[in-house]
């Protein structure tokens, strides 16, 4: 997988203008501390820069003194070929835990998944000290912090978004992207450089990106749209099986 060139089935939709580009990386904080691995982006453990979501932290902080309430960093190998991106973290879930998807409904469905396809090894216990490790992928979001009701500002997911392109970037042997939901399908786009209209979001859509890497949309997993029946486990696999295919 890493390193080796993918074909991209059938399914998958061109825009036949693929070509070489480069992930750009915006020089957020360009000095690495020494205790940084120099493979992991550097990021503000402390960021500040959007006012609502500090303040959310800063009362979280008070109310859960025992929790992360801090911005939260990916997850996963950053060799890794495989991202996936999503929204941002959920307030009893990566907020609590610090690491993605960790503690929450949304964590349960998509650690399943991970365990099915041998994308990680552990026993998934909803705590970032379960054990678990993910084997070629990583897991980002395009918000770090958490939001009120879960819904960031598209002022917010636009100050967020030079991490995000910080993440992708550093990804050098990526082959393949799933986005979970619109927001973080649009902003994993635009931290590419590419436009949505381009790359339409649906689920489970196929898209090969101009630089060969390819990309699935899913519906999020999240505890609203599996309990509605908008994303069964069934469809959830499908993505994975359409992103991990050779
Ligand atoms: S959401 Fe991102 S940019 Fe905004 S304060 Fe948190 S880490 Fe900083």
């Amino acid at each position: 997988m890493p390193g080796q060139p993918m074909a991209a089935p059938k399914c998958w939709k061109t825009t036949g203008r693929e070509q070489t580009v480069t992930m750009t990386s915006a020089p957020v904080k360009p000095d690495v501390p020494p205790d940084v691995q120099p493979h992991v982006p550097y990021r503000d453990a402390s960021c500040r820069l959007c006012p609502r979501l500090a303040a959310f932290l800063d009362d979280a902080r008070a109310r859960h003194p025992g929790w992360h309430n801090a911005p939260v960093n990916g997850f996963g190998p950053v060799d890794a070929p495989l991202a996936i991106v999503g929204l941002a973290p959920g307030m009893r879930g990566a907020n609590r835990t610090g690491r993605p998807f960790t503690g929450d409904f949304a964590g349960d469905l998509l650690f399943k998944m991970l365990d099915e396809f041998g994308l990680s090894r552990g026993t998934y216990q909803s705590e970032a000290d379960d054990g678990v490790e993910l084997t070629g992928l990583r897991i980002i979001n395009s918000v770090r912090c958490v939001p009120p009701q879960n819904k960031p500002t598209g002022a917010e997911i636009n100050t967020c978004r030079q991490f995000l392109v910080q993440d992708l970037a550093a990804m050098t042997r990526l082959k393949a992207i799933i986005t979970l939901g619109r927001i973080g399908h649009v902003s994993c786009l635009k931290a590419l450089n590419l436009r949505e209209k381009d790359y339409p979001f649906g689920h489970n859509a196929g898209h090969v990106l101009p630089n060969g890497v390819r990309l699935v949309a899913s519906y999020h997993c999240s505890r609203y749209n599996t309990q509605t029946g908008r994303l069964t486990e069934d469809m959830f696999r499908d993505v994975f099986r359409k992103a991990t295919a050779v």
